[in-house]
Formats: structure tokens, C-alpha cells, sequence
């Protein structure tokens, strides 16, 4: 009888130990949290119930994508090297240009071509003097003036030679 109660007694505490540790892990957050992600899991995979839409939706989404990242990658490589070439000493003076898309022509051009101050680096008035027949800068700033300027024909001319000698420098050094 007495082996009975004993028997009765730890059942019993055994009982509540057990619920109590059930308790206890129930209220951890992370345990539910788990739980709760491995039901999502399970039922996206065998329960899952996506329409025809949303299927197409999905790959429709999926196929801009790549689009717009194909796109990116495509500019970044049609961009000519050249394009970072704007400043150059020609006849004695610094040059500063910037390059131009022509539509018409389909080629870069070069814009806003002017030579810099000597004296002070502050972009100079150019102008072609028909009374002396040549080209003549004046600064803006400190009044340095000067006469006999390559023409701006011959100053693109040699721009261009430029990046046509250095995109040939570029071709010859590549492995064939
Ligand atoms: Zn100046």
C-alpha cells in the first residue's frame, strides 16, 4: 500500500515537472517564433495555393528585372574611355573641352573648346581677329592678351589624334 501512494505521489510530481518544463519552453518567444517558421515553411511548400497570375506576375517581375540590370551594365560599357580626356597642353597653352553626342553624325564631338590663362587659369575669350587674320585669346580676369593662337581647326584636329592614337595603343595591347 504504502509503495502505491509512493508510486501515485511520483507519477504525479513527475506530471507536473514535465508540464511545467513544457511551460516554461512554450513561453520562450524564440521557440514560437521557430515553430511559427517552420509552419510557414511547410505550408508555402506542400500547401501553397498560387494562381496562374500570380505565377506569370512573378516571372513577369523577375524578367524586368534582369532587363533593368542588363540595361545598367550595357551603358556603363557603351561609355567611350575617351570621355575622361578633356583637358590637354597644346601650343602652349591648356585646353579644356567637353564631348557632345551628335545625333546627326552618330559620333562625339568635341564642345566648348577653350584655352586656359596662363597666368591665372581662368577660361579665356577666343575669337578670330579678321582685321589680323588669326586667332587671339584675352583673359577675362587679369588681362593677359595674347596673338598667332593655333586655330581652333587645328587644336580639335589634334584632340581627336590624340584618341585615335591611344585607342590604337589600346587595340595593340590587347592579347589576339
Ligand atoms: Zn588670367
Amino acid at each position: 500500500m504504502k509503495r502505491r501512494i509512493l508510486a501515485g505521489i511520483g507519477v504525479i510530481t513527475l506530471g507536473l515537472i514535465t508540464s511545467a518544463i513544457y511551460d516554461s519552453i512554450k513561453s520562450i518567444p524564440i521557440w514560437t517564433t521557430l515553430k511559427d517558421v517552420l509552419y510557414w515553411i511547410w505550408n508555402a511548400i506542400f500547401c501553397a495555393e498560387f494562381t496562374v497570375w500570380q505565377i506569370i506576375l512573378g516571372l513577369l517581375v523577375l524578367f524586368i528585372i534582369l532587363i533593368i540590370l542588363n540595361k545598367l551594365k550595357g551603358d556603363k560599357q557603351s561609355e567611350p574611355a575617351f570621355k575622361s580626356y578633356i583637358s590637354e597642353n597644346i601650343g602652349g597653352y591648356t585646353w579644356t573641352w567637353s564631348w557632345k553626342w551628335n545625333d546627326t553624325t552618330n559620333s562625339w564631338n568635341i564642345n566648348n573648346l577653350n584655352p586656359e590663362c596662363p597666368k591665372c587659369k581662368t577660361i579665356m575669350h577666343y575669337d578670330f581677329d579678321y582685321g589680323l587674320d588669326l586667332y587671339k585669346v584675352n583673359c577675362p580676369r587679369c588681362d593677359y592678351y595674347a596673338f598667332k593662337i593655333k586655330p581652333y581647326k587645328d587644336v580639335e584636329a589634334i584632340i581627336l589624334d590624340n584618341v585615335r592614337r591611344k585607342r590604337d595603343e589600346q587595340e595593340n595591347k590587347k592579347p589576339i
